[in-house]
Order: structure tokens, then C-alpha cells, then sequence
């Protein structure tokens, strides 16, 4: 189907385009930068579709990356714009459900169509003449919010298992449901999955994450027995129940923290995982009280292994796993300044902020329609006092340091140094007056004299 579209095309864009015409070359705006203009929402990247080769395309523009010159695909850094520009192509056999084997060049933009995944995805915007090619009815789709693949689904699945992570994606990013014929596809193709690259599936599980909505990701891929496969952990917090503030299971609970998060990935995945350990961790008593004594231990290291498994970057590791380990504080409007100050102290100062945002999430997923507990933006504010005090937090932030301890009172450098700093520090946690240069070095030399002594009597 055609269609004379009346859409807004950036100039760019069609700029961009009128190099290859002038060149006698096609090119077709299209995958989700069309989906999205139908859909009337924000496009971020442009995909076009060309049959010039991909040689001819790097003749064509001064600066051109080969990104994906085995498929066919190129970069062109056009202004502040990387177009990615693939040429007209079909797929052959997938033996590792990786990337296709090969690829072939083809003439036809109606057959690149057809090799796509979805309906919605298959759409291409001429961009000499503005016409919409529409082969497979996805503007339909679009107005029905349905993902459907092209064709048989199951053949579609069983060509690429990504696919059907990538169903799930749309289906959070979009709001979209799944068509009944294209969801029954991907539960009979699921073990597919298990052959795809863990770096493809952590890109498309960045994406469902950073949707609105990630909770529609995984009730799908609940549904569809995927969660078994690629996440046994969260699978393991169904029917957990929980007593107290809670409404709701654990897995209910944290697919709703984790659409409460920040969209910030360390932020979602904490969310996702900070409880994922209760299953493990769950005690009853004899009157039936459920405990779930030091699970984010457990939820911690479980997180890892699922952040390992699909090869997130080290700093994603990182973050995540140190707001899963801390997220269990307890604040009480008792605490003392001291308390707020080992808190800060030990959960790190660069962190708070986002261990709070989890915290909330935390709050809001537990349902019961409470509102955030006023409890957190009193800590919020308690917290800011103590850094316009410009506390000492840290060890580098006191008065002395390990040069002015050896030289004035005398101590070795080595392990016993890092004690009497951390005495110090502790100290000064307690009393931030005593963070002093004079003051400190005659509490380190008493500490360090009592503890040599101590040493020598055992
Ligand atoms: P976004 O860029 O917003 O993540 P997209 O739909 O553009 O979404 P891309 O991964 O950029 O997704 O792919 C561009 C297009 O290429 C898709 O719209 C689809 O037509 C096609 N495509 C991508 N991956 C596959 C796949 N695994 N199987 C079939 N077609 C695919
Ligand atoms: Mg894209």
C-alpha cells in the first residue's frame, strides 16, 4: 500500500537524501524513525535504506564509517547527525541466531521490507517523493498499538530469537500489545533465545529498561515462559509473599519499584533486583511471621550475576550493586547528626541521592496507594545540613594525614596507619570539633601508644 504522507521531514534530511538522488540512487527513510512519525513520537535515530552499495554510499559523503559493512550497513556523519544507511538486502541462514551468515544485496526496497520483524518496523518513507510504502499494513498496527510480526511468526522467531526480546521491548516502549498469533510464536520459539548473544540481549534489556513502563517487558515475557530462561531469579520471586507496609508479592513488588525509578539503567536495575534475594533469605516463625533477615546480601550477589551474565559494563556492575547492598537503611528522625554523618560516611556521598530516588521506588512499589513517607524528605534535608557543614566524611578529609602522623607522633606507615586514620575518622564522625590538626595528633598518638602497649603485653 501507498500513501502521499503529510509528515514533517527535517531538511536534513531530505537534504542529506538529495545526494543520492542526484547520484541516481534510491533512498527510504525507515525501521523506527517511520514507525515513530506515524506513531507521532520523538524519533532519535535515523535508519535509511538504499540500493547504492555500500562503497557507493562512501564515495558519496566525506565522512562514513563502516560500522556494519558485513550487513550492509554504514555510518554517515552528516552535520551533527550519524545516519546509519544500509543497503537494500536479504538474509540468509541464521546457523548461530546471531547475525545472519550472509547477506544479499537486492534491488528491491519491497523485499528489504519483507525481511524485517514487525509490521510497525516495516514501513519505508520515500524521501524523493514523500510516499509511505506500507506493504505490510503497519500503519494499521500502529493504530491498533499491536505488534505483529511479518509473515509466519514462528519462522520470523526461528530466524532470529532476538526477535522476540525485541517484541517485548516494543511492547514497553510503546505501550503496545502483542498480536495473540505473534505472542503464541515466541513462547514456541522461546529456547531461541538461549542462542542469541548475551551483548544483544543486554541492549535490547537496556532498552525495556529505559522504557516508561518496563513492568510490560516482563509480565510478557512471564507470559511467555521467556522470564524462566533469561531471568530464573525474578521468576523465583513469584508468590513470595510479603507481610506488613506490603500489598503486593515480591515479584509484583519490584516490577512496579522498577517503574518507579529513575530512568537511569544502575537506578532501574537496583529497583528491579534489590529484593530478588527474599525468596532465599525467607524465614516463618511458629506464629507464621515472615522474615527476610540480610536478603540484600543476597539480592546483592544475585544482581551481579545476572549484570555479569549479560555483560553490562563494570560501572553499571558497580553502582547497581552498591544501592542494592545499602538500600536497607533505617532512618528514624531520632538519628543524631553523628548517625546521618556514618550513614553518609558509609554509603559514600555521590551515592545518596540515588540510593534515596531507590528508596522511593522502593515506597512506591509497595503499593497500599501510599504516598512517599515524609520520613525521606526530612532525610533529604537532615543530609543537606551536614554537607553545608562541610563535615568531615572521609578518611582525606581530615585535619591530619598519614605524612603528618609519621612525622610529628612517630607512626609507621603500613597497616597500623589506616587503623588510627579510621579511629580518627570515626572520632571525628562523633564530634566534627575535634577534627582539628592539634587534636587529632595527640588522640592518634594516645591510640597508637595504648595499642602498642596492648601488643606487647599479648
Ligand atoms: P530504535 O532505533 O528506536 O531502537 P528501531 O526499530 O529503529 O528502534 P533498530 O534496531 O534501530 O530498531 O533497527 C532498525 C530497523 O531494522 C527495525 O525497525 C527493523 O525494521 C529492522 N530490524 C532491526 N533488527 C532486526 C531483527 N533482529 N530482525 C529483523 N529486522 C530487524
Ligand atoms: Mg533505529
Amino acid at each position: 500500500m501507498c500513501l502521499l504522507v503529510q509528515m514533517h521531514i527535517p531538511r536534513d534530511l531530505k537534504q542529506f537524501a538529495s545526494i543520492f538522488f542526484e547520484h541516481n540512487y534510491q533512498c527510504f527513510l525507515v525501521g523506527g524513525a517511520v514507525r515513530n512519525m506515524v506513531a507521532r513520537r520523538k524519533v532519535t535515530d535515523f535508519d535509511f535504506a538504499t540500493d547504492a552499495l555500500p562503497e557507493q554510499v562512501m564515495r558519496l559523503y566525506p565522512r562514513v564509517v563502516p560500522t556494519g559493512i558485513k550487513h550492509g550497513t554504514v555510518t554517515v556523519l552528516y552535520k551533527h547527525h550519524h545516519f546509519e544507511v544500509t543497503t537494500f538486502r536479504v538474509e540468509g541462514t541464521y546457523s548461530d541466531s546471531r547475525r545472519p551468515d550472509t547477506v544479499v544485496y537486492i534491488p528491491s526496497i519491497y523485499e528489504d521490507l519483507k525481511r524485517r520483524d514487525f509490521t510497525i518496523n516495516s514501513m519505508a518513507l520515500n524521501l524523493s517523493n514523500n510516499v509511505l510504502l506500507d506493504p505490510h499494513n503497519g500503519k494499521v498496527d500502529i493504530k491498533n498499538s499491536l505488534i505483529r510480526a511479518i509473515g509466519n511468526p514462528v519462522e520470523r522467531f526461528d530466524e532470529d530469537g532476538l526477535r522476540i526480546l525485541r517484541a517485548c521491548r516494543f511492547a514497553s516502549q510503546l505501550n503496545f500489545t502483542i498480536h495473540h498469533d505473534t505472542l503464541s510464536g515466541m513462547h514456541i520459539c522461546r529456547d531461541k533465545l538461549l542462542t542469541v548473544s548475551a551483548e544483544r540481549i543486554r541492549d535490547e534489556v537496556k532498552k525495556i529498561l529505559l522504557s516508561d513502563k518496563p513492568s510490560i517487558a516482563f509480565r510478557i515475557m512471564d507470559d511467555t515462559a521467556i522470564l524462566d530462561l533469561l531471568f530464573p531469579e525474578l521468576s523465583a520471586c513469584k508468590n513470595v509473599e510479603q507481610q506488613g507496609y506490603h500489598e503486593f508479592d515480591v515479584f509484583e513488588h519490584l516490577l512496579r519499584s522498577c517503574d518507579h525509578a529513575k530512568k537511569e539503567v544502575p537506578l532501574r536495575l537496583a529497583a528491579l533486583f534489590h529484593d530478588i534475594g527474599k525468596p532465599q533469605a525467607m524465614q516463618k516463625d511458629a506464629d507464621g511471621n515472615i522474615s527476610f533477615h540480610r536478603h540484600e546480601h543476597i539480592s546483592e550477589k544475585l544482581a551481579l550475576a545476572i549484570i555479569r551474565r549479560l555483560k553490562f559494563p563494570k560501572v553499571v556492575e558497580k553502582e547497581t550493586t552498591h544501592l542494592i547492598r545499602h538500600h536497607m537503611f533505617n532512618y528514624q528522625e531520632n538519628w543524631s547528626d553523628a548517625a546521618v554523618r556514618r550513614f553518609l560516611h558509609r554509603v559514600g556521598v555521590h551515592n545518596v541521592d540515588n540510593l534515596l530516588y531507590v528508596r522511593k521506588a522502593d515506597q512506591l512499589g509497595m503499593g497500599l496507594s501510599r504516598k512517599i513517607s515524609p520520613a525521606v524528605d526530612e532525610f533529604r534535608r537532615r543530609i543537606r545540613d551536614v554537607l553545608e557543614n562541610d563535615a568531615a566524611l572521609t578518611v582525606k578529609d581530615l585535619a591530619v594525614d598519614g605524612t603528618v602522623l609519621h612525622e610529628k607522633c612517630g607512626i609507621p606507615k603500613g597497616p597500623e596507619m589506616g587503623q588510627v586514620l579510621e579511629f580518627l575518622l570515626e572520632a571525628v564522625l562523633d564530634d566534627p570539633d575535634l577534627n582539628v590538626e592539634t587534636t587529632l595528633l595527640d588522640i592518634g598518638k594516645k591510640y597508637y601508644s595504648d595499642y602498642i602497649e596492648k601488643k606487647n603485653k599479648q
